[in-house]
């Protein structure tokens, strides 16, 4: 059995293909998804989506991509992390890649974001670009290690990962570890513990190979797995066993 831990299946691309996609899913095993919140109006949406279905889930909190968008209250945060289905906090943290000058509006989301989820016992859910250092800074001065969570679509060093794995977080693999010029993210994706590896889809981003620069979505997780297995050298299904149960132990409201 596998799972996808980030997707984004009410993006529209995704949302109108939704039976074939859950069928394509039951093809190849993958039973849950998490569902990933990255903006407030657009959140009742995604909601209405993962209350449809019982392998779907979601977490609530607003993207640093989404700049001109409502920035979301400590307050506001907790109240809606208590809606039903709702696992995690995020995708909250730093992007400097996307959008440059005056960030400090971002760094102050992130913080919110993790003093949301000390305050609700959920797990964040960590987007990071181009902007680990003041990533790792910050859940150092909110204590994220609290709680806990996941830096999703990994793409940093194998130091920011022992990092973020020392203040109890886990490191999410997307299709980018099945890139060819991905070698160093492979190497990081052989040495880290088994127990704290988690797979993922980001989809409809990053399709893995065979299937890059096509639509993904998270039936196609299991090529996550497949590479990360053949890095290591053990079976897929060890890591789709190691990546499940971690997924379980991490967003602990999911109800199997
Ligand atoms: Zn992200
Ligand atoms: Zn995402």
């Amino acid at each position: 059995m596998f799972v996808d831990s980030h997707c984004h299946l009410d993006f529209p691309e995704l949302a109108a293909q939704l039976p074939e996609i859950l069928e394509r899913m039951r093809g190849n095993h993958v039973a849950q998804a998490l569902c990933v919140s990255v903006n407030l109006p657009d959140w009742p949406r995604l909601m209405e989506l993962v209350r449809g279905h019982d392998n779907l889930w979601a977490s609530v909190g607003v993207h640093p991509d989404y700049e001109d968008t409502p920035d979301p209250t400590v307050e506001q945060l907790v109240e809606l992390a208590a809606t039903p289905k709702v696992v995690a906090i995020g995708e909250t943290g730093l992007d400097y890649y996307r959008l440059t000058g005056d960030l400090t509006w971002q760094r102050d989301r992130f913080r919110n974001h993790i003093r949301a989820a000390r305050r609700t016992g959920k797990p964040l859910i960590i987007h990071t670009r181009s902007a680990a250092e003041d990533t790792l800074r910050i859940m150092e001065e909110e204590g994220a290690a609290e709680v806990g969570g996941v830096m999703h679509c990994f793409t940093e060093s194998q130091a920011v990962a022992d990092a973020a794995i020392a203040m109890n977080f886990h490191i999410s693999f997307s299709g980018i570890v099945t890139f060819k010029n991905a070698r160093e993210l492979q190497e990081v994706a052989r040495n880290i513990p088994l127990d704290q590896i988690l797979i993922e889809t980001d989809s409809p981003y990053l399709a893995p190979v065979p299937h890059r620069g096509k639509l993904n979505d998270p039936s196609k997780v299991i090529h996550v797995a497949e590479k990360i297995a053949d890095l290591r050298g053990i079976t897929v299904e060890a890591v789709a066993e190691a990546s499940t149960k971690n997924f379980f132990n991490l967003f602990k409201d999911i109800q199997r």
